[in-house]
């Protein structure tokens, strides 16, 4: 862990019509932003609002040059929405939040500072959620227990949006589905030091939630496929492989035996179900094992296509940089 140079924040906000925060969102921001003591940007994503939201974007940034504004040409979701916000972003760290203020800007501050403790991401974890609790508590506790026992990733509440992250740690992750809340996992595959703090959360005052219950179907589905990733994407074989030879194995004894009573103790077979069950294990065995060896094949294209290494770097020291070989 590397304490951080002082190079600047960047407050990333999607935007989905929240026409009524925006002017004391800006407030609280820029109040934020010049607390924290050094250079700051504010990028707010328009995520094809229909609302007022967008007029009242571009007035905020024609006034004041630290506001840049990102316009998405339909409604492409938070997350996406978010991933536009960190392309564009320029600080050495990245801070997210909601635009509808139940985050509150003046914790950066705190999490900036836990930042530069050395850690990679410092998520906020909101200690008193003001959200109902059948169709928003109940359903994120559920899901925080499970999300913290499938990725090993130890948060208290994956959810929040208010987190920092240092810049590099998000340049080499790609986000797809609803997957903001799952970046500290899956930046956990590069190797990063992650902490928690609490942080304020308030009532929604203005415009309304974007979430129905539903959400937390699609962020199961997201969560299987980063578990999927975060455990086999570099070895597909492993996991495919061993269902595969497990279930070959199990069809192929069973075959043995039959064989053995048809051949040796001449009985007839031919109404066992068992002969039906050991032809379904083999050729699933088959199966399984020529998916691992397809993913095998998978996996090395993507990478090159992508450009994705199987290693991370944290930092390299050379005294002549550009001066090797
Ligand atoms: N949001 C977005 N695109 C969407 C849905 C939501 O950019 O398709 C933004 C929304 O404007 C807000 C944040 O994501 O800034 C969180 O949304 P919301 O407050 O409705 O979620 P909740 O807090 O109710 O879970
Ligand atoms: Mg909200």
């Amino acid at each position: 862990m590397s304490t951080l140079p002082q190079t600047g924040v960047s407050f990333v906000i999607p935007i989905y019509n929240e026409e009524g925060s925006l002017p004391e969102l800006r407030r609280q921001l820029v109040a934020a932003g010049e607390k924290l003591g050094e250079t700051f940007e504010i990028i707010l994503i328009d995520d094809g609002s229909t609302d007022g939201s967008f007029p009242a974007l571009k007035k905020m940034q024609a006034e004041d040059p630290r506001i840049k504004v990102i316009r998405l040409r339909k409604n492409f979701g938070q997350t996406a929405a978010l991933s536009a916000g960190f392309d564009y972003a320029r600080g050495e760290i990245v801070i997210t939040l909601d635009a509808d203020l139940q985050n509150d800007p003046a914790d950066a501050a705190i999490l900036v500072s836990k930042l530069r403790e050395g850690y990679d991401i410092v998520s906020g974890w909101r200690q008193k959620r003001k959200d109902k609790f059948l169709t928003k508590r109940l359903p994120s506790k559920m899901a925080n227990w499970l999300i913290s026992r499938i990725t090993r990733v130890r948060l208290r509440d994956y959810g929040c949006t208010l987190k920092a992250y240092r810049r590099d740690v998000l340049r080499s992750i790609k986000l797809y589905g609803e997957m903001h809340r799952f970046i500290p996992a899956i930046a956990s595959q590069i190797g990063v030091a992650i902490a928690e703090v609490p942080v304020n959360h308030r009532p929604r005052l203005y415009g309304e939630s974007k979430y129905k219950l539903t959400k937390s179907v699609r962020v199961f589905l997201d969560l299987l496929t980063v578990k999927f990733l975060l455990s086999y994407s570099t070895r597909p074989l492993q996991i495919f492989g061993l269902f595969g030879l497990i279930s070959g194995g199990v069809g192929g004894v069973l075959a043995l035996v039959l064989s053995y009573q048809r051949l040796f103790l001449k009985q007839s077979i031919a109404n066992r179900p068992l002969l039906l069950l050991a032809i379904l294990l083999m050729v699933i065995g088959f199966q399984f094992v020529s998916m691992g060896l397809l993913g095998e094949i998978m996996v090395r294209t993507y990478h090159e296509a992508v450009e994705k290494h199987i290693y991370a770097v944290r930092e390299v020291l050379d005294s002549e940089p550009g001066a090797a070989l």
